[in-house]
Parts: structure tokens; sequence; C-alpha cells
């Protein structure tokens, strides 16, 4: 096994609420779910045992691995929530959660999914952005899902509103794999002065 991999020991995945129309999204989650366990990877998410979310967590448990699920206590009490978890951690506020999701992974996947998927993705990259977190973003391109927004990202890139380095910290790959060994091979781009200056 890649060496690397060993840093990779809690990943968090964002991903659909919903199912979606596709069932090959669906397959793909558990697929992925399939690979996390094989790798000993623990998965951190958002806790509910809907959609792309709840497929996932199910094939994590279902072959043995460990589910940590964070889940803030308005959307535990509408009983959304996975109750069969390793884990299941209750915030009081989405922020608390997502700070709480953040601070216990290694790294962050973007699987299909919808805003909710995206606005926490785009979070997480922000925040490395800025050099608040070094931990490699990756989006499973799963059946194409995400190539117009691949192509997007390249357009705000080459529009100027993103540097090349920002570009390349957005790893993309269709299988979770190699979407993987991207991550286990990631290093975070230096952080302009000014920045570090700041957090100090
Ligand atoms: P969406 O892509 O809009 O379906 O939203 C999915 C993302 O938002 C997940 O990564 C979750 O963290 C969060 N989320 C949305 N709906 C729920 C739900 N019913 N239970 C838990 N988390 C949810």
């Amino acid at each position: 096994m890649n060496d690397h991999l060993h840093r990779l020991r809690n990943i968090c995945v964002f991903c659909g609420s919903s199912a979606g129309e596709d069932p090959r999204h669906l397959e793909a989650a558990s697929t992925l779910g399939r690979l996390m366990v094989r790798r000993e990877i623990t998965l951190i998410y958002g806790g509910s045992r809907m959609g792309l979310m709840g497929r996932l967590a199910q094939t994590v448990l279902d072959e043995g691995g460990r589910v940590v699920g964070v889940i803030p206590r308005v959307l535990l009490n509408r009983e959304v929530a996975h109750t069969g978890l390793t884990e299941l951690i209750v915030t009081e506020s989405m922020h608390e959660r997502k700070t709480e999701m953040a601070g216990r992974a290694d790294g962050f996947i973007a699987a299909p999914g919808g805003l909710g998927t995206l606005e926490e993705f785009f979070e997480v990259l922000s925040w490395a952005q800025l050099g608040l977190h070094g931990k490699p973003c990756g989006l499973l391109d799963a059946n194409g899902y995400f190539d117009d927004l691949v192509k997007l990202l390249d357009r705000i890139r080459h529009e100027g509103f993103m540097q090349e380095a920002h570009r390349r910290m957005i790893l993309v790959a269709s299988s979770p794999s190699a979407l993987l060994d991207q991550m286990a091979d990631y290093a975070p781009p230096p952080v302009p002065q000014w920045i570090e200056e700041i957090h100090v």
C-alpha cells in the first residue's frame, strides 16, 4: 500500500441527501464506501440515512468500516439521522457541524449531490485557498456528473479569478481509487506571507 495513505485516516464526504435520477450515482457511493473500508479510512459525513449519504454510510458499515455522522439537532429531530452509525455527533447549528466535520477530517471528497454538497465542498476549498488548512479536496466525478463544473473551474482560472496553484488544489477523478491516490500524494501550495501574518 502507498505509504502516504496512512495520512488519510478520516475522510469527510459530502454527497446528495437525495438519490438522484441515475442509479449509477448510488452505485458510485457504494464503490467509494467499499474502497474506504479496504483502505481503513473512517467516513465522516452529515449523518443522514437518506439518498447517496445513506447509501455511502450503509455500505461502509456493512463492510465492517467506521462511520462518524455529524448532524445538527434540527435535522436529527426531523428523523433523517442514521441510527446505526459507529458514532453520531449532534451539534447545535449548521456552522458548528461544519467546523466539527472539517476538524476531524484529513481530507474532503464531494461526490454527486446538490446545493448542500457544493456549498460544503466550496467552503472547505475556500479555506484551503486562504491556507487555513492544507488538506486534500477532491471531486469524485462519477459518470461525468461534475464535468461541467470542472469546465467552469477552468474558466474561472483562465479569466483570472483564481490562481493556477489554487486550481491545482481541486483534485478531480472519475474513480474513487484514482481520487484517493491523488489525495494521498497531495501537497498544499505554499501560503503567501501576508496570510501567515494575519494568522499569527
Ligand atoms: P444536498 O447535496 O443538497 O442533498 O446536501 C447534502 C449535503 O448537505 C450533505 O453533505 C450534508 O452534510 C448536508 N445535508 C443536506 N440534507 C441533509 C440531511 N437530510 N441530513 C443530513 N445532512 C444533510
